[in-house]
């Protein structure tokens, strides 16, 4: 079963395939696939398919393990999408939420205004600027000519209740933060909490973006894992300038290449409305190079003043020591799980030429390894009997139950085992466990490795803590 090893060659990294190819091997292998598909799709929603919602799921417990679990002063919250109508007043996004938009006159597609800049390398300052200068920019589908950029705002309305009318009108979240702002006090007072302190959430938020695109990168409905950390003013730069590398490590620990990852500190020109300091972590996507995947923000006291006026009530706080009161300053750290989703599949998507083995059953053009890191693996041990016989099948079911309970396992008995091995590759599954005859005289399996595809001989006595020992986080 051992096989010969050959020295791996890469293939020159092709940038500009790689989103296609990304795209098509996320359908194929069950990760993402476009909403409603049969319908001929529904634009810019995506739906996670069996790996996929094992994948996003693990980013996801990543994420929250690191912000909430293993800290003392950060709890979570589960906020709903419809909240009071009011409280996007108050957030400026009723007013502030929006876009420049502009249309071709000719083909009638509709572009960002400030995104046609940025092409340009013109900053976006430059529309408020000089907006009689953006008549010299041209549709970039057809050179046609644009119309003025004009406001669009991104929140999604919606009518609660039997009634549709103006008293009616909701909105579906645009960020998932808002819903921690108006659960200050009650997180607070339940809690016994102190300031400083966090609230983490993760769930879904909606944009109607004007331009989605380049597949999970943009969609209308996404989800968000932000945690807003409440700390006295004086204390602010001192805890944005603790959070910002804290939140880069994360993705690095996670396995993202460092070459692939920068900062980028927002413009005072494109700061939003309530932030007073903003520096986005970027990803090199194979679309357009260096562009958003997380931000950290320093939102002042914007919200909590904001939340206080409109809905009558005081949000300020009072610190029993010193007899203050203020109003707390917000850092924000602002996480999207389908952009973090993308770059953990890009980043670690390989392709390999000719195959890692010299068997004849495994030479293939291109061979594709799915380096994830462990944590985030959909699949974490595969179960694979040498062949269909009974007693090995049996054997392999045993395996599989003892397994089961702690990490997600695959049982699969089709094809040959070089075969088998290769699919497991593609999907990242970090080991492979083979029964064959000599198990069932020995009761020793052999366990391969994704990565170094080094096999181990394990007795089954050993196996889970074996397994233990390599999940260990
Ligand atoms: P962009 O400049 O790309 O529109 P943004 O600055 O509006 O993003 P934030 O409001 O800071 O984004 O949202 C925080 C995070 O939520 C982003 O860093 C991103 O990971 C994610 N996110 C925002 N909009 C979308 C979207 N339309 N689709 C998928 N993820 C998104």
């Amino acid at each position: 079963m051992k096989k010969q090893e050959s020295s791996s060659v890469k293939t020159s990294e092709d940038k500009e395939n790689l989103m296609d190819k990304i795209v098509s091997f996320a359908k194929r292998r069950g990760f993402v696939f476009q909403s409603s598909e049969i319908y001929g799709g529904f634009a810019s929603c995506y739906d996670y398919g069996p790996l996929g919602v094992e994948l996003k799921n693990n980013i996801k417990r990543q994420w929250w393990k690191s912000m909430v679990q293993m800290r003392n002063d950060v709890v979570g919250l589960d906020a709903s999408i419809l909240m009071h109508p009011k409280i996007w007043e108050a957030s400026g996004h009723i007013e502030s939420f929006t876009d420049p938009l502009v249309d071709c006159k000719d083909c009638k597609k509709r572009f960002r205004a400030d995104h046609l800049l940025e092409a340009k390398g013109l900053k976006p300052g430059y529309l408020k600027e000089k907006p009689e200068a953006f008549s010299e920019i041209k549709c970039p589908e057809c050179g046609g000519e644009l119309t003025s950029p004009r406001t669009f705002n991104l929140l999604m309305k919606t009518h609660v209740g039997p009634v549709e009318d103006e008293a009616s009108i909701s909105f579906l979240r645009g960020e998932t933060c808002q819903g921690i702002y108006a659960n200050f006090e009650n997180v607070k007072e339940s809690m016994r909490l102190k300031i400083p302190f966090g609230i983490a959430q993760i769930g879904k938020a909606f944009r109607n973006e004007i331009t989605p695109g380049n597949f999970i990168f943009r969609m209308r409905e996404f989800e968000q894992m932000e945690m807003q950390f409440f700390v006295h003013p004086k204390e602010a730069k001192k805890c944005f300038d603790y959070w910002k590398p804290l939140r880069m490590k994360w993705y690095q620990d996670l396995g993202v290449k460092k070459s692939n990852l920068k900062f980028r500190e927002h413009g005072r020109d494109e700061l939003a409305h309530y932030a007073k300091e903003a520096w986005d972590i970027e990803y090199k996507y194979p679309f357009g190079g260096f562009n958003e995947l997380a931000g950290i923000h320093n939102r002042g006291d914007w919200d909590l003043s904001r939340h206080s006026k409109f809905s009558g009530k005081d949000l300020s706080y009072f610190d029993a020591e010193t007899k203050e009161k203020f109003m707390p300053y917000i850092i924000e750290t602002s996480d999207g799980a389908d952009r973090a989703t993308l770059v953990f599949l890009l980043d670690a998507y390989e392709e390999i030429k000719g195959g890692r083995t010299t068997t004849t059953e495994s030479i293939k053009d291109v061979e594709v390894v799915l380096r994830l890191d462990k944590r985030l693996a959909p699949i974490k041990i595969a179960i694979l009997p040498l062949s269909k016989k009974p007693e090995l099948e049996k054997a392999a079911r045993e395996i599989q139950e003892k397994l089961r309970g702690e990490y997600m396992t695959m049982y699969d008995v089709t094809g040959s085992i070089g075969k088998r091995y290769r699919r497991q590759d593609e999907i990242g599954t970090p080991y492979c466990i083979t029964i064959d005859f000599e198990s069932l005289e020995d009761k020793k399996v052999t366990v391969r490795d994704r990565d170094t595809m080094k096999q181990d001989r394990i007795a089954l006595k050993e196996l889970a803590e074996y397994f233990a020992d390599k999940f260990k986080e």
